[in-house]
């Protein structure tokens, strides 16, 4: 009996950055002088972990475990979002911290990296739980979290609640202060943006509005009339949801974690949204088919957004997407493995770090408005992120072209340089967007005196 076995594909989140970092550094110019600040840049600065009793609603002392991973400040303090997830875990963390530091690069807002988890199921949780739960971990987290050192923001299943409260536990701790940039994705009540919320879901929107006017997908070149599938209902899916609507395009597909709704005519999109609000998911939507989790995914479209959770396209389902353009509002939904079956597919990705950066674009707004104790129009908000999401896109674009033309000129520099015999792939616009933020940390390191 011939036995055939399959290898298994790594869906550790750190190791899948590193494996896109090792992608990048082919690439990168002035590499030989480099090669040591390149493993540099990878590891993170700090990670911290924290135990935290927490008293429930029965009664009971209940222990949860949190963590905050700074990756890099060469470029300014940290910046990235708090998740609460019941598989949130060092390597993730990390992971989104260095995807965080690449992505305030690649959009040129003066941050590093940062990112925080709490292992907890948001689900089972009242608010007072969630509340108690919040005002612990900032406590925990003390003065390493600061408007100058650390700055968190809203991620899954966090919100401008959660943003509240963080502040106020560390006003509290920080009486007399001026302490409002401590974390952004706040109320507006609170020195928050109006436009946060929907943040990151309008710069995938200018993102892909802008690549489709490129000529990035052939024969698609603008949205109205494109159909659309979005996974995941929240802060991010449920935006995209309703702007790609808006500029004309078909939304034939939702879900969230309880299951998908359908129709191939349009789904009338607040209509779903109002649906959620009173049923708390979109899949018992009356007027669409109701479909699986993962069936979402598959189903025929033009844009796919994945915007729920990281690892959703791996070799076990990769090769039944059909989709055209895949919109990454999402940290992380496509392994390695699965972007070189869409690349040979001709499916085009536009990578996280750039189709979700309008909320980290929207929360440097925040800060600086905090700092500069102003209030900015909702509409200037919009028109500074629609250009630096355009000029963003059109640098990743150019400089894949440019990466593809001198492919070979990269690879006998490599073999040279490194020697490793390590088979350098035509670059997709991941690879082309990593090797942008990455050199950009680079060059300040060295400004900065930081490597000799
Ligand atoms: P959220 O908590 O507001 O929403 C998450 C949504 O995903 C919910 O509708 C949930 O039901 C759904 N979901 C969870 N598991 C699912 C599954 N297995 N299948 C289908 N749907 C599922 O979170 P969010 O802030 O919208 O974040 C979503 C993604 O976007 C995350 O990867 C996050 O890191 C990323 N992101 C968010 C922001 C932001 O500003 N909120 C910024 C950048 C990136």
């Amino acid at each position: 009996m011939t036995a055939t076995i399959a290898r298994m594909e790594d869906l550790n989140l750190h190791h899948i950055v590193r494996q896109q970092f090792e992608r990048a550094v082919p690439f990168a110019d002035e590499l030989d002088g480099w090669m040591g600040i390149a493993q540099w840049l990878f590891e993170p600065d700090r990670v911290i972990e924290v135990t935290m009793p927490v008293t429930l609603d029965d009664g009971y002392v209940h222990i949860f475990r949190g963590y905050r991973v700074l990756h890099s400040t060469v470029r300014g303090p940290g910046k990235g979002g708090i998740r609460f997830h019941p598989e949130a875990g060092p390597d993730e963390v990390k992971a989104l911290a260095t995807w965080m530091s690449w992505k305030c690069a690649l959009v040129d807002v003066p941050f590093g990296g940062a990112k925080g988890g709490v292992v907890c199921d948001p689900h089972l949780l009242s608010i007072g739980e969630q509340e108690r739960i919040t005002r612990r971990f900032t406590a925990a987290l003390g003065d390493t979290i600061g408007p100058f050192t650390d700055i968190p923001a809203p991620d899954l299943y966090t919100n401008s609640q959660t943003m509240a409260w963080i502040y106020d536990t560390y006003a509290m701790m920080h009486p007399g202060e001026a302490t409002l940039p401590v974390v952004t994705g706040k109320p507006v009540a609170l020195g928050g943006i109006g436009a946060r919320q929907g943040a990151t879901a309008q710069g995938a929107y200018y993102a892909t509005e802008h690549f489709l006017e490129m000529g990035g997908v052939a024969g698609l070149d603008r949205l109205d009339g494109a159909t659309v599938v979005v996974q995941g209902f929240g802060n991010a899916g449920r935006h995209a949801a309703r702007l790609f609507r808006d500029a004309g395009a078909v939304v034939v597909g939702v879900s969230d974690s309880k299951g998908g709704t359908v129709d191939l005519s349009g789904l009338d999109v607040i209509a779903v949204e109002r649906h959620k609000e009173e049923a708390g998911t979109v899949a018992s939507y009356p007027d669409g088919e109701r479909v699986e989790r993962g069936a979402i995914l598959e189903l025929p479209c033009d844009i796919l957004i994945p915007a729920a959770l990281e690892n959703q396209i791996t070799t076990a389902n990769v090769d039944r997407i059909d989709a055209r353009l895949i919109v990454e509002a999402a940290n992380g939904p496509i392994t390695p493995e699965a972007d070189d079956v869409l690349a040979a597919r001709g499916v085009k990705v536009l990578p996280d770090i750039l189709a979700n950066a309008g909320g980290v674009v929207v929360s440097y707004f925040e800060w600086a408005q905090n700092i500069e104790n102003q209030r900015w129009e909702d509409s200037d908000v919009r028109e500074k992120l629609r250009r630096r999401m355009r000029r963003a896109t059109e640098v990743v674009v150019t400089k894949r072209a440019s990466m593809v033309d001198g492919v070979d000129s990269y690879r006998r520099r490599w073999a040279e340089i490194s020697g490793d015999g390590r088979e350098i792939l035509t670059p997709d616009l991941r690879t082309a967007a990593q090797t942008v933020a990455i050199g950009r940390c680079r060059d300040a390191a060295l400004q900065r005196g930081v490597w000799p």
